[in-house]
């Protein structure tokens, strides 16, 4: 059901600047250019210098519009840009003045939205275009202009065409009961799916990445006072960093900082915090610290490399969540002469290092990132969100037990057909085909207005 009422809304962001952008959207843009552009409309796709009129015939301001008929446009209806000069209350005006001509001012996301009704993108190119808006990182950005030029697209839909290929040779031979073990062998069924998975799971692995430059890793640093805590981080933020912001509140309750290692971000705990609970505030600042270590992907745990390795961190380490990664740091190696060095034995990993010369401060990172899948070259990755990692995975798992049913002596081939077909289902929700309306209403929610 394509929207067709007109919508109007601020496109360039708040704030002064050059120019400032009105984009309008809908079935009929004449009431805009009968009533602020004198009746001429301008040559499609072309730059017109025209003059913005107010509701007495006056000039509200001076500037370029820019006209594209459906479909040739980013929502697929008539869209037609007004580009005045970018101050907040000039810019006020003439979006006011579209709203008295009838126009509405546009939800959040609601451009996109008819893009995506419209057939101008899919949902997770959709999604891309949030994101790219959104990206921290210049990686990124690249990742979300991957997949918003469509590839990740295109490799997920490979997939459901090589499914639909699969599907019909399986139903075309349900109506031939006896040629059951036949069709396994003759169509080398087992290949394909094992193919297919394979595919897959290359997609998992690129998706994945994709997320964690999206969202980020959660570490929590733990360890005795004085071990050198803040003295890592603070290292650890380098030159190769960008931000270290405390999240505002009082100082107790300022437990998280935000940093970046080659483009990944990484979200930092102190749980300095966890020792002392004397009073009320402490006692939040505390809970906070335990929900983020819930949340938390890897435990950096400190200890002085002089010390024995379990000095004054058991206490907290005990509490982790066992199956929580972590790698113990051995800091001020420059006190206790010792080189620095990474190893890895029984899957821990331990890293000696100085905050203060910064000596080993690189195969830390270096660990960090081992351990969030994240050290190849990211510059394949696909911008993923988790509901794209859950479809990619509902369908591996659909595929793992379509595989299975395949190595029974009788195969049974309706129970093999149904989850090619739940695969295809859930690899067909990442393009947004049968999503419901709701799911929609969140996606474009989170979009910022004017887009
Ligand atoms: P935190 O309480 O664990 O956050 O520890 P700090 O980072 O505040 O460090 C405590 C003290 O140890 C400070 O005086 C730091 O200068 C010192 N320190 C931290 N790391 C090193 C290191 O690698 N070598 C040396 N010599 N001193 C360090």
């Amino acid at each position: 059901m394509p929207a067709t009422d007109l919508i109007a809304a601020i496109a360039t962001p708040a704030g002064r600047g050059g120019i400032g952008v009105i984009r309008v959207s809908g079935a009929d843009v004449s009431p805009i250019i009968e009533g602020m552009l004198g009746g001429r409309a301008p040559r499609p796709r072309t730059a017109t210098l025209v003059r913005f009129l107010g509701s007495r015939g006056e000039a509200l301001d001076e500037g370029m519009a820019l006209l594209f008929p459906a479909p040739a446009s980013y929502t697929g209806e008539t869209v037609l840009e007004l580009h005045g000069h970018g101050g907040p209350a000039v810019l006020a005006l003439l979006l006011k003045r579209c709203l008295e001509l009838g126009a509405r001012i546009a939800e959040p996301g609601e451009f996109t939205k008819r893009a995506f009704l419209n057939d101008k993108m899919d949902l997770a190119q959709a999604e891309a275009v949030a994101d790219l808006i959104d990206a921290a990182t210049t990686t990124a950005a690249r990742a979300a202009a991957r997949s918003l030029s469509g590839e990740f697209s295109r490799e997920v839909q490979g997939i459901v065409d090589a499914l639909v290929e699969l599907r019909m040779i399986t139903e075309a031979t349900l109506d031939f009961p006896d040629e059951d073990i036949e069709f396994v062998r003759a169509a080398d069924a087992r290949g394909k799916v094992s193919a297919l998975r394979e595919r897959l799971a290359a997609i998992i692995l690129r998706a994945r990445q994709g997320r964690l430059l999206r969202e980020g890793l959660n570490i929590v640093i733990i360890g005795a006072p004085n071990v050198g805590k803040s003295s890592l981080l603070n290292r650890l933020v380098g030159d190769d960093v960008a931000i270290v912001t405390p999240i505002a509140g009082t100082t107790r309750d300022a437990i998280r900082s935000s940093i970046e290692i080659r483009g990944i971000p990484l979200h930092v705990t102190d749980t300095a915090g966890l020792r002392h609970a004397a009073d009320e505030v402490e006692k939040i600042g505390i809970e906070r610290t335990w929900s983020a270590i819930d949340r938390a992907d890897l435990a950096l745990v400190i200890a002085d490399a002089r010390e024995h390795e379990a000095f004054g961190a058991e206490a907290f380490t005990a509490k982790l969540p066992p199956t929580l990664p972590r790698i113990t740091v051995r800091n001020k190696i420059d006190l206790s002469g010792e080189p620095p060095k990474s190893t890895t034995a029984d899957g821990r990993t331990s890293v000696w290092l100085s905050a203060k010369t910064g000596a080993g401060i690189e195969l830390l990172q270096d660990a960090i990132l081992d351990l969030a899948g994240a050290h190849e070259e990211m510059d394949d990755t696909f911008l993923a969100r988790e509901r794209h990692l859950q479809a990619l995975a509902r369908a591996l798992g659909h595929l793992d037990q379509a595989g299975a049913h395949l190595e029974a002596a009788s195969p049974p081939l309706e129970l093999f057909a149904e989850e090619l077909r739940e695969a295809q289902n859930a690899l067909s929700s990442i393009a947004g085909k049968f999503t419901a309306d709701d799911l929609l209403g969140e996606i474009f929610s989170r979009f910022c207005i004017g887009k």
